[in-house]
């Protein structure tokens, strides 16, 4: 089996979701006391957070760089970062180390791709629906067009994601209004939404609408088990 390296705490409620279902994920595949191999670098949020609201993103890929060099120093195999938003700066990061990334609008462009998925919704923070590392990534690898919400939904659904989601705070009101922005998605042709932000699926799961949803966190986890065991 393979050393898992993961950049967690962004935020460390979803890098909680990654340790539990990669391990869950190990167990089921090789049964009995199994587990993975971790090596986990997990970061103080409070000043990525400042940087990225700051516009400085060069900083926030150092931070990262250095972190990525620590697992691969440590002996990771590969590595993850546990958030969409900071693959912003992946090139910067993988050019630190000689190690691999598992790169999270991959993983999801596959399985989307798989499914024959050709319009999807995009739920995630504002760097995410409104940048183009991750929309641009996922439109010309899998051939998958991109929606984001409207400007007014845009900041409801980015504002939740910093002032509740990341201290943990799960609200049955945060959660009426990203069904509705859900909706409002789908009328406009999308097939799926993805949840591209690692603590979305803390609010929104798939029981809670028809529409078919990819929760990245758990799409992630899941390649990581498989590349752990390739
Ligand atoms: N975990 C979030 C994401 O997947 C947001 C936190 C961050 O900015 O990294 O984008």
């Amino acid at each position: 089996m393979k050393t898992i390296g993961l950049i967690g705490g962004m935020s460390w409620e979803s890098t909680e979701f990654y340790y539990r279902q990669i391990n869950e994920g190990i167990r089921d595949r090789l049964g009995g006391l199994h587990s993975a191999k971790i090596l986990l670098y997990s970061v103080d949020f409070s000043p990525i957070e400042e940087l990225q609201h700051a516009g400085d993103w060069d900083a926030t890929g150092k931070i990262l760089a250095s972190a990525a060099q620590s697992l691969e120093a440590g002996g990771a195999d590969f590595f993850l970062i546990c958030t969409n938003t900071m693959h912003r700066v992946a090139s910067s990061v993988t050019a630190a180390v000689e190690i691999p990334l598992l790169h999270i609008a991959d993983a999801t462009g596959e399985v989307m791709r798989a499914d024959s998925i050709r319009r999807v919704g995009l739920l995630g923070t504002a760097f995410t629906m409104e940048q183009n590392f991750y929309k641009a990534r996922i439109n010309e690898h899998y051939g998958i067009e991109v929606l984001v919400p409207d400007s007014d939904d845009r900041k409801y659904v980015h504002d939740i994601i910093y002032h509740q989601l990341i201290l943990g705070d799960v609200r049955s009101e945060s959660k009426k209004i990203y069904l509705d922005v859900i909706d409002r998605l789908e009328q406009r042709g999308c097939q799926a939404i993805i949840l591209g932000c690692t603590e979305i699926c803390m609010l929104v799961g798939q029981k809670d609408t028809k529409i078919k949803l990819y929760d990245t966190t758990s799409i992630h986890a899941q390649l990581a088990v498989n590349r752990a065991l390739d």
